[in-house]
């Protein structure tokens, strides 16, 4: 087989969903597992829908993710330029051969002359109401017309598109990798618009004669994109092109976490999960989602989950890195049914991630954090004792920051549940009793805290379960949290003993007022 070249091929119109990564993802590994090559074309020729910075944003989604394009805007490449903007002139010579030789015509209806073809044919009980093959002799094209009347037409400014003429007897068939055969029928298709009215190239043109002139060997894309291949081929076929017709690819639909449905910007919202990799601000409205990035995900984590999404690998494993995936991706195991989205799943993989990074990066990520918004400073060494207590229990770095409030403050505010519950003569003796003992030392670790409470508890004998609850209150002002004896380490012997001080004359009164 030729070298495998693959491309992305998004058009700039608003941010980059989440399953437009995916498709960016997948394109990504096959082109690294079969050492080819991985595009970028920007499909901009509907300026209707154009939106600024959508491809700077495209880009640097990609460029998060760690999959750069080796050709693409801005990079180049041998079968460059990669904006379609830019490739007026090459798709205007194609449509002139089609026109040529009979394989497209102008048409010049208007919108609302369509609208009563199709009114009548709806009259007539026809079922098919396409400018089709049956139709289209019934319209004003280069088809009825005579070839002076078109050329006047075209002379006095009158506007017209170009159309396909599509075939209403051919049986299609092409082969997808994840399907296997498709088989349609000609007379179902209608004439595609190639040209619009404004002159430009519709995404089907453009899309066919890129993918063949860029040499593209797999074209790997959403299943959304399956009801126009055949239209394709018969594109290939038109430009005499169909012994290069490249591999298609249609990656399974991401649907809602329930299954019911695509997922969409709204099953998004409410799920509470984000639809994009980045913030992205909406141009006309000003309103920012947030992004996965924004929200805490690393790229290794949103890529890994993402991958899964319509890739099986086979067997237990499902934490892979990005050369994880490239050395074991593979098309076979793409799957044909839809394939549900779990945010649960992700923030796992995040978590894992995030329990597998260096705790020094961490601890300076958190050390900015505290700076930046709360305005605290922090040593690297308090950092990463920080990092190491709160490690099992977060799934974003940003946690780490809010969680680890209390060890820069005393509590303002007390667990009262717990006071009410457990607060009596007897836990205030033990508190006491150890906060005194702590007040000599001057540093203790947690091995020797928890022995020392043990002590203090075993003297008065009682059991430690009755008033651990109320000492970790005392300290922090929750009932739970990460390993208490680690957080008296933290913050040693003597601000703990200063906080069961100021914590026992709170939980007298506490429990005077809670009766
Ligand atoms: N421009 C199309 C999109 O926005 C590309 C579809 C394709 O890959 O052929 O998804």
């Amino acid at each position: 087989m030729s070298q495998v070249r693959v491309r992305f091929a998004p058009s700039p119109t608003g941010g980059l969903h989440i399953g437009g990564v995916r498709t960016a993802i997948f394109n990504y590994l096959y082109s690294k597992k079969m050492g080819g090559t991985f595009i970028l074309r920007i499909e901009d020729t509907d300026q209707s829908r154009f939106i600024a910075g959508a491809e700077a944003y495209i880009k640097e989604t990609l460029s998060w993710c760690g999959i750069d394009p080796e050709e693409g805007p801005d990079i180049g490449g041998d079968y460059g330029p990669y904006r379609q903007s830019e490739r007026k002139k090459i798709y205007q010579k194609y449509i002139q051969q089609l026109i040529d030789e009979g394989k497209a015509y102008y048409a010049f209806d208007t919108p609302e002359e369509i609208d009563q073809m199709r009114e009548k044919l709806k009259v007539a009980g026809v079922l098919n109401l396409n400018y089709n093959s049956a139709s289209r002799n019934t319209m004003m094209n280069s088809l009825t017309l005579s070839k002076e009347e078109v050329k006047e037409k075209i002379q006095a400014g009158i506007p017209y598109v170009v159309r396909f003429k599509m075939s209403d007897k051919r049986e299609i068939r092409f082969h997808d990798l994840v399907r296997g055969w498709v088989l349609v029928h000609s007379s179902t298709l209608d004439d595609k618009v190639l040209i619009k009215s404004d002159g430009l190239a519709t995404y089907h043109l453009a899309n066919v004669i890129d993918d063949h002139l860029m040499k593209i060997t797999h074209v790997i894309r959403g299943e959304e994109w399956l009801p126009s291949a055949p239209l394709h081929v018969m594109l290939y076929e038109a430009f005499n092109w169909e012994a290069d017709i490249p591999y298609f690819v249609h990656l399974p639909l991401i649907m809602k976490p329930d299954g019911n449905g695509k997922l969409s910007k709204r099953a998004a919202d409410k799920g509470g999960f984000p639809i994009f990799p980045l913030n992205w601000t909406d141009p006309t409205s000003g309103e920012t989602r947030q992004g996965f990035r924004e929200m805490g995900f690393s790229s290794n984590a949103l890529v890994n989950f993402l991958s899964l999404l319509g890739w099986n690998p086979g067997g237990d494993q499902e934490i892979f890195d990005l050369k994880a995936l490239i050395t074991n991706f593979s098309i076979e195991r793409i799957g044909k049914s839809g394939t549900k989205f779990d945010f649960d799943k992700a923030k796992w993989f995040n978590q894992h991630y995030l329990k597998n990074t260096e705790i020094e990066v961490l601890a300076f990520e958190l050390i900015k954090d505290l700076y930046d918004h709360y305005g605290l400073e922090c040593s690297l060494e308090l950092g990463k004792q920080i990092v190491e207590l709160f490690i099992q229990r977060v799934t974003f770095p940003q946690e780490f920051a809010s969680a680890a409030q209390f060890i820069f403050h005393e509590p303002q505010s007390y667990d009262q549940k717990v006071i009410h519950k457990k607060w009596n003569e007897e836990s205030k003796m033990v508190l006491n009793a150890y906060a005194n003992k702590l007040a000599v030392l001057s540093e203790i670790n947690g091995d020797s805290a928890q022995e020392l409470f043990q002590t203090t508890m075993a003297s008065i004998q009682m059991n430690p379960g009755k008033v651990l609850q109320l000492l970790r209150v005392s300290i922090m002002g929750e009932g739970s949290g990460p390993d208490l004896m680690k957080i008296i380490e933290i913050l040693g012997p003597v601000e703990i003993s200063k906080r069961i001080q100021n914590a026992i004359v709170q939980f007298d009164q506490i429990k005077i007022v809670l009766p």
